[in-house]
């Protein structure tokens, strides 16, 4: 299973886990971030589930993250660790390529020290472009016969907390699809990749399962 490989890389880097349940293996970073991989849930072979605590209002969010507004009661005994106690926003990281775990990495590492988060993709780029030092390195493109360029994948920011608070209310608290309460994330209606702002009229509260099977759709 790929959360077994997570788990393994996660001690390797950090050292053994802090507390290993039925539900869990959890990480003490530092002295105050926690680390979960939830090892309960449908972790699918292919991918695993990481809670960390959300970053400063200032950093950009994973792309591959799940976003909790704040929910009393989801967080508390499975999950109490540094940072993602109870009613605390958090994040949910969907880890699902070795690419993404070395990014987990790179951040928490950042996280540890308070550095500047780095940017952790949802999928893994094309490399870089080549480097012209010199004009005469520089060579004629034939450009009918080049494929599209991908588009430039805007930078994500965190969603401010008073948006945040302006959707919850709005939506009542509840996904909006199905009137769940529970594992409720804030999901950009127009997505953040096409052009999605995080303006309380793109987002709604959905929960995990209405915005999985909306991920599926789209
Ligand atoms: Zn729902």
């Amino acid at each position: 299973m790929f959360k077994d490989k997570v788990i393994e890389t996660i001690s390797k880097e950090f050292g053994a886990p802090a507390r290993e349940t039925l539900k869990v293996t959890a990480w003490e970073i530092g002295s105050n971030i926690g680390v979960v991989v939830q090892t309960d849930q449908p972790n699918k072979d292919d991918h695993a589930f990481v809670w960390m605590p959300y970053p400063p209002d200032s950093e950009s969010l994973p792309e591959v993250a799940l976003e909790y507004a704040a929910e009393s009661g989801r967080h508390s005994n499975t999950y109490a660790s540094s940072g993602l106690e109870r009613g605390k926003p958090v994040l949910k990281l969907i880890v699902t390529s070795n690419q993404e775990l070395d990014d987990l990495i790179s951040y928490i590492k950042a996280f540890k020290v308070f550095a500047p988060l780095p940017e952790f993709k949802a999928s893994p780029e094309a490399g870089d472009e080549p480097e012209f030092t010199s004009p005469e390195n520089l060579i004629r493109v034939d450009t009918s016969s080049m494929p599209k360029p991908a588009p430039i994948k805007p930078r994500r920011e965190a969603i401010p907390r008073a948006v945040q608070r302006e959707v919850w209310q709005r939506d009542g608290g509840q996904c909006v699809e199905c009137e769940s309460k529970e594992k409720l994330c804030f999901d950009h209606i127009v997505p953040f990749s096409k052009g999605g702002s995080n303006s309380v009229r793109n987002l709604q509260l959905l929960c995990e399962r209405c915005n999985l099977s909306k991920g599926n759709r789209i």
